[in-house]
């Protein structure tokens, strides 16, 4: 009985014991959650959730954008020379030590307002060249800015006499006005024009063909019919203004570019030299090979 009696008493320490135990844990694992909150509460509200958000959406994008960046150039490093066709030449990128070729070009001068003389300003201060695809019409009518084109060793293409929609003349009209503006050129230039931009990038096989037969189209373009990748691989959106799209879209040029500007704004020639100013160490800016202007005979 005793023994009973003193087993159960073990028993009813035991017990007790044990349950002074959990209540114990228990009250430690509670005063341990609630230091736990209090000492985390400051620095959750400290890190708001809002900025984290953000600032994990802008990493991605710019990972994004820097993915693709890298894999253009890295599909271009695999293939060290590149037989590349725009504006309706062919040429040859050639990825090697010294910096990267890119080529810009300058669509619908010379003009009235100036902005082809401050970006041949530029071009000098930058130790520039460029190509510019001049509309026959307005070279006649500011013809010193012809002679500054050629004699600052920049190349002239041929952007048609009067700037039509090609597609919309007859194939006569279309050989009439090619055929003006390469004769306007060459006789205020003194140069051989041997390539051409269709306006508005309207263009299709029979104009194409007429290029060809006039020497300023390259017979091997018809591949990239129809797209503004034959043409060009940037549009910088100049003509559309908007500083931060246009710089966006400048800042995706890589070696081998041909890049679509315009000398009709002063907002060109603007945001031409910003972008200048930050990256006119990382490349060397070139005319367009194929697009070179050499003397008549
Ligand atoms: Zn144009």
């Amino acid at each position: 009985m005793a023994i009973t009696s003193n087993r159960a008493e073990q028993e009813n320490n035991e017990f007790a014991t044990g349950a002074i135990t959990r209540w114990f844990l228990v009250l430690v694992v509670m005063a341990t959650v609630t230091a736990l909150t209090q000492t985390q509460s400051p620095a959750a509200a400290d890190a708001s959730p809002q900025p984290q958000a953000a600032s994990f959406v802008g990493s991605i994008g710019e990972l994004a954008q820097l993915e693709g960046l890298a894999s253009r150039a890295a599909a271009r490093a695999a293939q060290p020379e590149m037989q590349r066709v725009r504006a309706g030449v062919s040429y040859e990128v050639v990825v090697g030590p010294d910096r990267p070729d890119v080529y810009f070009t300058f669509d619908d001068g010379p003009d009235h307002r100036g902005v082809t003389d401050r970006v041949l300003d530029l071009l000098d201060a930058y130790d520039a060249k460029a190509t510019f695809f001049v509309v026959g019409r307005a070279a006649e009518a500011f013809p010193e800015q012809i002679d500054r084109i050629v004699n600052e060793g920049h190349s002239l293409g041929n952007h048609s006499y009067s700037h039509p929609r090609l597609t919309s003349l007859s194939l006569a009209d279309v050989r009439r006005e090619l055929t003006r503006a390469s004769d306007v050129l060459e006789t205020l230039s003194g140069h051989e024009i041997s390539c051409y931009r269709p306006p508005e990038a309207k263009v299709n096989d029979q104009i194409h063909a007429i290029a060809v037969e006039l020497g300023i189209g390259n017979e091997t373009w018809t591949a990239e019919w129809g797209s503004h990748w034959g043409l060009w691989d940037v549009d910088s959106w100049d003509w559309r203004g908007g500083r931060d799209r246009t710089l966006d879209a400048l800042d995706t040029v890589v070696e081998g570019d041909v890049v679509l500007m315009h000398s009709l704004s002063d907002f060109s020639a603007d945001i031409f030299d910003e972008w200048m100013s930050d990256n006119h160490d990382r490349f060397d800016f070139e005319v367009l090979p194929g697009c070179m202007t050499k003397p008549v005979r």
